[in-house]
């Protein structure tokens, strides 16, 4: 199996080239890095329709045997990680180490989703009768991955959807497809047709997706604004929706840190992957008392920092992913430097190829700015002075998305009663972006619906079944 060409649609366990192509650029270079098949309506009806045609055989299927495949798929993943991680880097962007951990974080999600089990909850059990309540597979669930974690993001899919019993047609980022649809083609061998269908193409893809009749439910990770395309899209066939959106996350960065410390780790927490994480540090709240010197540490940590092609030994952050973005993240850099808000560091873009944005920094915008209220997505920090913990807890709630949040300070104790505060899915004590496939992760606001991680993200990937046994009859 080559990893550099030959990229073609999974469908009903069979390469499919497509009706038409399109082409996927290297960010770093704005090169073609190759041509990915641009599925049709009638492919994707029939992707469709072998998801159906595969579902009763593979609900039936002893959960221990879907157990094994799944990690089977796992394992293949893990054993073309070097080739995998080369192709992800051509295509996304990312460094070479980050392209890894994105494909062996796939490979460990999928492992812990094998690890879980559904539940039957007894409701009675009486000499009269017996009933329980079981989880059964919703039927074909459409999974829509955006291109931050190519990999990464639709495994959180895959794994849960396909152990509960249900089948799959995935459709990766038009931005980012190619090594989503090799892993497809590794899938061939490990599944049984039509169990894992992949299909890539272009902006009609995904609404073709959500209004499909033969889709029962859609699992989509994605901006929020295309979330509520989703979601209408879905209602009118009442498909089930695990929504995972936007964020604006901030850090409340007490008094009592030590500097030095946290400084590097904070810088990670809103850079890393290029600030292109749903989950990254969008806002940092301050406490005035350590404004200056987390400033000067921030901006001497950031200086070091190596931005490059990923494919380049030693680069630290990659590109923005797509020009789209990278146009954003520019024009909110200009509405900075329009309403003469202070740069610590960076702002400025150079004319040459790769949508490249060096790590920017700001000195505290006001909290009404766009680049305060606004997801950036990009290496654009706003760094914001508090007076008070209970200014940085009332301005890191006034928000409409809800992800997640973090408090930094060397009391943890103190740090958890104030991260109780903050109204998020997820809350992190002197870290970030730990995330389990066996804990529940979800978005609160704009930030999402439903849950994906864990028994709770699993379950979403089901619907309840409650069975009623009379045993023999009562007398009146
Ligand atoms: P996006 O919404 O533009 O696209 C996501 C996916 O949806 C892509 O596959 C795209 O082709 C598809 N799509 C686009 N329009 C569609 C439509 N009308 N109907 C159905 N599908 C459609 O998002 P993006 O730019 O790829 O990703 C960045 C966004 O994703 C950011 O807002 C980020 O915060 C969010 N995100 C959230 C999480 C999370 O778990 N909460 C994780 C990663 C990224």
């Amino acid at each position: 199996m080559t990893f550099d060409q030959d990229f073609t649609l999974t469908i009903d366990g069979r390469p499919v080239s497509g009706d038409a192509a399109f082409d996927v650029l290297n960010p770093a270079t704005e090169a073609v890095v190759a041509q990915a098949p641009d599925a049709s309506r009638a492919q994707l009806d029939a992707a469709v329709a072998a998801a159906r045609k595969a579902f009763p055989a593979w609900a039936a299927t002893p959960i221990a045997e879907r157990k094994a495949k799944i990690l089977a798929l796992a394992a293949a993943i893990g054993q073309n990680a070097e080739a995998l991680k080369r192709l992800l880097t051509a295509e996304q962007g990312k460094p070479h180490a980050d392209a890894l951990m994105d494909v062996m974080g796939g490979a460990a999600w999928l492992q812990g989703a094998a690890a879980l089990d559904l539940p039957e909850t007894v409701n009675e059990d009486t000499p009269e009768r017996r009933s329980i309540t079981r989880h059964v597979p919703i039927g074909v669930v459409g999974a829509i991955a955006p291109w931050n974690f190519p990999v990464l993001l639709a495994m959180f899919k895959l794994g849960p959807a396909l152990l509960a019993g249900n089948t799959v047609v995935l459709k990766p980022s038009p931005f980012t497809p190619l090594t989503t649809l090799k892993i497809g083609e590794l899938a061939r061998d490990i599944l049984p047709p039509g169990v894992l269908n992949v299909v890539s193409g272009g902006d009609d893809l995904g609404p073709w997706m959500t209004s499909h009749p033969g889709i029962d439910k859609i699992s989509f990770t994605g901006s929020t604004q295309t979330g509520r395309k989703v979601m209408e899209s879905a209602a009118s066939s009442l498909k089930r929706i695990t929504l995972e959106l936007g964020g604006n996350d901030a850090a409340i960065v007490l008094p009592d840190v030590d500097v030095e410390t946290v400084a590097e780790q904070l810088f990670w927490a809103a850079f890393r992957n290029t600030g292109q994480i749903c989950i990254a540090t969008k806002r940092m709240y301050v406490h005035k008392d350590v404004y200056e010197p987390l400033k000067a540490a921030l901006v001497a940590y950031a200086a070091t920092v190596k931005v490059g092609d990923g494919a380049e030994q030693g680069t630290q952050l990659g590109p923005i992913q797509n020009k789209r973005q990278y146009e954003r993240v520019l024009d909110l850099i200009r509405d900075c430097r329009d309403k003469g808000y202070a740069f610590l560091i960076g702002g400025e873009t150079s004319p040459a190829p790769g949508y490249f944005v060096p790590v920017t920094i700001l000195d505290n915008p006001p909290e009404d700015s766009r680049i305060v209220q606004e997801e950036q997505f990009g290496p654009v920090l706003p760094l914001l002075k508090v007076e008070s913990v209970d200014e940085a807890v009332e301005r890191a709630n006034a928000s409409d998305y809800g992800l997640g949040g973090s408090v930094w300070s060397a009391d943890p104790d103190k740090a958890l009663d104030i991260g109780a505060r903050l109204q998020t899915g997820t809350v992190w004590i002197n870290e970030t972006q730990y995330l389990t496939p066996m804990a529940s992760f979800a978005g609160h606001g704009q930030s999402g619906l439903g849950v994906e991680n864990g028994l709770e993200g699993l379950l979403e990937y089901t619907v309840p079944q409650t069975i009623v046994v009379k045993k023999r009859s009562v007398p009146a």
